[in-house]
């Protein structure tokens, strides 16, 4: 596989093993299996599997698994799915709930050590007495409670004595400190909940900030990579790891999260989108998850590399969609077959076709790609044309059909439009054209020209289908006071027409990919296709300005 270019992780690594300070890099992904993955995901999903990869090191998938009350093992099941999908193959499968009994024991240690003492205020109470950045906190008037105390108190939470909220571990370190993260940050929180690995075992559960350096120290991590909303927690990071003894010094770093355009990447309001049934769950091709994007057609080369692409940064940026688009447009680019689908019918009768006659075109399968070969499509004297390709009273520079006009059908005649049927309404509901027999695509015809080539498909061999096109759920509008965000919905984010296909295209399967003639990449529904009636979901349209 290709590796990134240099990056300023990439150099530390580099430097850590010439240096011989770790002999073996060890990186891992450690995603809260609380909701599916996102693209920002498989941003650090890349960045710890690559890294590895290049000096021949290891990385595990860690499922942080320290809140019970959102976690479930539909999402355990659908984050290890997406890691393979994307490529990658884990060298340990963890779970940090398989370390809670050693979690418990350092919480021990620490109250020995008085480093650690049971508060009984509430979680609003020290939130309120932490301070400001300006001003330090106040003290617990619980801070000062013997070892003894402290040890039976805090077995009696591990017994189930105290109700929910009631009462805290907390560190014992310094309530002034500039850092607001080391002012007596709580370790450990009373939860009676049923837990999708250890049951019912545990009704204390170790806080995210507590239990992820132990995690790290556990497992050998060497490079433990998070994004920068954790560096102020680096300093509590290390004392955990100090002050809990751990015989392995994992070490923290930090890159900036990545936000794309238009995009909304959080799993707390993706959850929230699925939950109000806005979206066809979690992998609805709308949604920026990874199983929506694979959905949608996404390939898992074209997200490596927009992950790739879009490096490793120390500030934030926003990256705009549209680098995403270019990179599958590149990896489908001379893959996919190109053929023709109508997504608005008009029927059109070619009246001097002769009637029940059946010819097969040639047409090749990707004019980028001759590798890929030619197919035989059907020509007769009833075609579809998108409605779009005909206007009664065409503005300027109108070049496709109107009444008198000629335009070429790509791979097979020129076509005349000479009459319009319309129905009681005054719709266009048909038109009558020619053809020209001398025009036959591939037959080298120089007569005349014709400004416009439109797409078709012959009508007795067309496939019923289904096209999705979308835009985007939400679009960067500010939510404003009291709103929320699901009151920027985009009512247009999802376009449904049927229209047709070419034959050749009955028999598709679920994730087939092609290249529709002017309209863009569409890939094959796998949930909602059926035998002779296929789904296409738009993964992008052809063209786009954007340039890399
Ligand atoms: P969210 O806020 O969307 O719920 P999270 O950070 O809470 O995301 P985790 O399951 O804890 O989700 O994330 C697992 C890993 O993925 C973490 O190491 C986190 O830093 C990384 N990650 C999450 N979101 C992004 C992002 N947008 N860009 C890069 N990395 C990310
Ligand atoms: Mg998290
Ligand atoms: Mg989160």
């Amino acid at each position: 596989t290709k590796t990134s270019s240099s990056n300023f992780i990439k150099n530390i690594v580099a430097e850590d093993l010439s240096s011989g300070k770790v002999k073996e890099v060890i990186t891992r992904f450690p995603p809260e299996p609380n909701g599916y993955l996102h693209i920002g995901h498989a941003k650090s999903i890349c960045l710890n599997f690559e890294l590895a990869d290049e000096f021949k090191g290891k990385t595990n998938l860690r499922f942080d698994d320290t809140n019970p009350v959102k976690e479930d093992v539909e999402y355990v099941e659908s984050i290890k799915q997406d890691v393979q999908w994307l490529g990658f193959e884990w060298d340990g499968l963890f779970f940090a709930s398989d370390y809670f009994g050693e979690m418990y024991e350092r919480a021990l240690l620490l109250i020995r050590k008085g480093l650690a003492y049971v508060d009984d205020q509430t979680a609003d109470q020290i939130r309120e007495t932490r301070g400001t950045l300006t001003a330090p906190g106040q003290e617990s008037p619980y801070r000062n409670r013997t070892v003894e105390e402290n040890l039976d108190l805090f077995g009696r939470m591990k017994d189930g004595e105290f109700a929910d909220g009631q009462k805290v571990l907390r560190a014992k370190i310094d309530m002034a400190s500039p850092n607001v993260n080391l002012r007596d940050p709580i370790l450990y929180r009373v939860v009676h909940a049923f837990h999708h690995n250890t049951g019912d075992k545990w009704c204390i559960y170790p806080m995210y900030a507590f239990a992820h350096p132990l995690e790290d120290a556990i497992e050998g991590v060497t490079h433990s990579i998070c994004t920068l909303e954790f560096e102020d927690q680096r300093p509590f990071y290390d004392w955990v790891i100090r002050e809990s003894e751990m015989k392995w010094v994992p070490r923290q770093y930090e890159f900036a999260r990545l936000n794309l355009t238009n995009t909304v990447m959080s799993k707390r309001k993706l959850k929230q989108l699925v939950d109000e049934k806005a979206v066809d769950g979690w992998d609805d091709p709308r949604m920026p998850t990874i199983s929506g994007l694979r959905r949608k057609g996404y390939t898992p080369e074209a997200i490596r590399a927009f992950c790739r692409e879009i490096g490793v940064a120390k500030s934030y940026g926003i990256v705009d969609e549209r680098m995403l688009e270019h990179f599958i447009r590149e990896d489908l680019k001379l893959k996919a077959l190109r053929t023709m689908a109508v997504l608005q019918p008009l029927k059109v009768v070619i009246t001097n076709y002769p009637e029940g006659q059946v010819e097969w075109l040639d047409a090749e399968n990707n004019s980028e790609n001759p590798d890929m070969g030619h197919r035989q499509i059907p020509f007769s004297r009833e075609i579809y044309i998108e409605r779009d390709d005909f206007m009664d009273n065409p503005p300027p520079k109108y070049f496709r059909l109107f009444p008198g006009n000629e335009v070429r059908l790509k791979h097979a005649y020129f076509i005349k439009c000479e009459e319009v049927v319309l129905d009681s309404e005054g719709n266009v509901v048909e038109l009558r054209c020619t053809y020209d027999p001398e025009t036959k695509s591939g037959s080298g015809f120089a007569g005349r020209k014709v400004k416009g080539t439109i797409h078709w498909v012959e009508a007795t061999h067309a496939v019923p289908a289904q096209f999705r096109l979308y835009e985007p759920l939400i679009t960067d509008e500010e939510e404003e006071e009291g709103q929320s965000f699901l009151d920027h919905l985009n009512p247009n984010s999802l376009e449904t027409l049927e229209g047709f296909v070419e034959q050749g295209m009955k028999e598709s399967v679920g994730g087939d990919k092609y290249q529709f003639f002017r309209h863009g990449y569409f890939n094959v529904d796998p949930k909602d296709s059926t035998a002779g009636h296929p789904v296409f979901n738009r993964i992008v349209s052809l063209k786009s300005s954007f340039t890399v």
